[in-house]
């Protein structure tokens, strides 16, 4: 488990209806109290977190369950739901505990939970936790969206950048090219066709024996490896907003079948590459057409080191603000899911405590 508390500036509560200026995170909830407690278990990560405003992360608790799944290469959905099970109380009190609060917290304004997209069953767990502390609490149920949570991840860190934005999410679930003009307001530029980026890392990783995840396996190979060994396929490269990846995997399979001496830093370095290619051109060509104040990385794969240059080197010399959320809140956590329910709460209000897992929910698009 780790802890990261960060502390940033609270700042007053915005309005949703009003996408002029900066971006925003704050919601507008009645009242005094201020603070969300978030809960992710939408996948294999179980986290809980504390968030004042919106804003600022008083605790930040991630509880991986990699070592379970590794050594079946994938997630496996049985596995994940049952150590939720057992992991979502100590996880939750131990965010409670570095966030200073009692057992019975004072200013607690609701408490949200990712209410989809993700495994049905895993889903579940944060929800029905999350029901029973409202409801202990006497406090509201905000469900939240896993994807939008992934959007409200690059504002916490970086406040100040100004509408509308586009948003590269990219994670083990999906790849999203989306203008955000404010919260709450989502138009898709683009999206995969096939595989998600992050899926495309995590087969090619297993199938080249580099182990799971792996995204980060594939960054680290790809440091000793070389980008130009291998030309590998940029699926729809020149036309459009969308991705396209599975022809891009079926190319890595074959020409290690061809060259089977071949170097695997090489393949994973020139995969990666291929890869980034896509991202960057696209996301690229998405901020000119938008006439965007700015470009957010969002999801796991956004944590990939080249990636991550590659986008800051663009931007740079378009003279747009690039936003690069920490390795931390790229990936799954509770922080972002606490920073969303609170603006839903301002928004929309509490949830019903009818509300379920929703495994396909989408984004919420306005245009
Ligand atoms: P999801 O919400 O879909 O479960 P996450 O947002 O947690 O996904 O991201 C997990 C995905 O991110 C995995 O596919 C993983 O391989 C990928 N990932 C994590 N770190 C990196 C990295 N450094 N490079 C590329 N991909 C990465
Ligand atoms: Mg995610």
């Amino acid at each position: 488990m780790s802890a990261a508390p960060r502390p940033s500036e609270a700042s007053p509560p915005g309005t949703a209806e009003a996408p002029s200026g900066t971006a925003e995170v704050a919601g507008a909830p009645s009242g005094s109290r201020t603070t969300v407690l978030g809960i992710e278990t939408s996948c294999d990560e179980t986290a809980a977190a504390v968030v004042d405003g919106g804003r600022l992360i008083r605790s930040s608790v991630v509880s991986s369950q990699v070592d379970l799944h590794a050594r079946y290469g994938g997630v496996v959905p049985e596995i994940a739901g049952r150590a939720h099970v057992e992991l979502v109380t100590p996880v939750v009190a131990e965010a409670l505990a570095v966030a200073g609060l009692a057992d019975v917290p004072q200013g607690m304004a609701a408490v949200a939970a990712t209410c989809g997209p993700g495994l049905v069953g895993s889903l579940l767990v944060g929800i029905s936790e999350a029901k029973a502390l409202a409801m202990a609490w006497d406090v509201p149920f905000v469900g939240v969206n896993h994807l939008e949570a992934h959007l409200f991840a690059s504002l916490l860190e970086a406040p100040g950048l100004g509408w509308p934005l586009v948003v590269l999410l990219v994670s083990g679930g999906h790849t999203l090219l989306v203008e955000m003009a404010a919260p709450g307001h989502y138009r898709l530029i683009g999206q995969t066709l096939d595989d998600a980026a992050g899926e495309a890392f995590d087969k090619v990783a297993r199938y080249l024996g580099l182990g799971y995840p792996g995204g980060p396996a594939i960054d680290a190979a790809a440091g000793h490896g070389d980008p130009e060994a291998f030309d590998f396929p940029r699926a729809l490269a020149g036309e459009g907003f969308d991705f396209s990846f599975s022809g891009l995997k079926t190319s890595v399979v074959r020409t290690v079948e061809r060259r089977p001496d071949a170097e695997t830093a090489d393949v994973a370095a020139s995969f990666q590459q291929a890869v980034v290619d896509v991202l960057v051109t696209k996301a690229r060509r998405a901020v000119a057409a938008v006439g965007a104040a700015g470009l957010c990385l969002a999801g796991g794969v956004a944590a990939n080191s080249l990636l991550r240059r590659r986008i800051a080197e663009v931007c740079a010399e378009d003279g747009v603000p690039a936003y690069l959320p920490s390795r931390e809140m790229c990936t799954d956590n509770a922080a972002m899911v606490a920073a969303a329910g609170w603006w839903r709460l301002g928004h929309d209000g509490p949830s019903p405590m009818s509300l379920g897992a929703d495994p396909n929910l989408f984004l919420p698009l306005s245009g």
